[in-house]
């Protein structure tokens, strides 16, 4: 059986962002295995999914709870080494079924959130937690999620001290009518000082631009999967 031509498509183009990046990571001087490449999934079904997971691709990103509660489930049954990756808003009444379904969590953004999620932890002590990336909104963009940079760094002390929880690493979507490289740079700086090395940023834009400034996790939809 020979695949139809846009699934065909897919595994050419995931090859491509492979070989984009160990270019991006050489040109970097950075070890190819520092850099995770999230595959972001959203809007498309299993029959487009398929072929990349075949394909080897484990990591997935999702930016919807319910979206990925109907697509997920049956394919992490076949798949049990896949790796889910929540790169939306989280709001606080979808948060058990998130924490049900991701692995990663990139959009911890809000006090609120911070301390739900501590407490629906403690709920479950048996359970693995998520691990969790506070999201920067860098640009201060009022439509966009994330904290302000100047809040960030007492955002990350209260998640730490007053809820418990275990920060890995930040997230950003620059603004997309900048150039990305100065947000960026800053999201690194502020994870600097934080001790935290994790970054995940960069997607099918400016990936090789995330690269060069220390990004861990790409990631990467259109690119991969087409248009939505
Ligand atoms: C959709 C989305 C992406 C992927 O965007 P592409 O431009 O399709 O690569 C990355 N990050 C977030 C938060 C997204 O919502």
């Amino acid at each position: 059986m020979t695949l139809s031509e846009p699934l065909a498509g897919t595994v050419a183009h995931l090859a491509q962002v492979r070989a984009n990046l160990a270019r991006a990571c050489a040109d970097a001087g950075r070890d190819p295995a520092s850099v995770k490449l999230v595959a972001v999934s959203k809007t498309f079904g299993p029959e487009s999914i398929l072929p990349a997971i075949e394909a080897g691709q484990r990591l997935f990103g999702e930016n919807r709870v319910q979206e990925s509660k109907a697509k997920w489930p049956a394919l992490r049954e076949r798949f049990p080494d896949i790796e889910l990756h929540l790169i939306g808003p989280l709001q606080t009444n979808k948060l058990r079924e998130a924490l049900e379904l991701f692995d990663v969590i990139h959009t911890v953004d809000r006090p609120s959130l911070a301390a739900a999620l501590a407490k629906e932890l403690a709920r479950d002590p048996a359970r693995r937690p998520p691990r969790l990336l506070v999201q920067v909104n860098t640009g201060e963009e009022p439509q966009k999620a994330g904290v302000v940079p100047q809040e960030a760094d007492a955002f990350i002390a209260t998640c730490r001290e007053e809820h418990k929880l275990v920060i890995e690493g930040l997230m950003c979507i620059p603004p997309a009518d900048e150039p990305a490289a100065p947000h960026f740079a800053l999201l690194a700086k502020i994870a600097r000082r934080n001790g935290l090395d994790v970054l995940s940023m960069g997607m099918s834009g400016d990936y090789e631009t995330a690269i060069a400034l220390g990004a861990t996790f790409v990631r990467v939809g259109s690119a991969i999967f087409g248009g939505r």
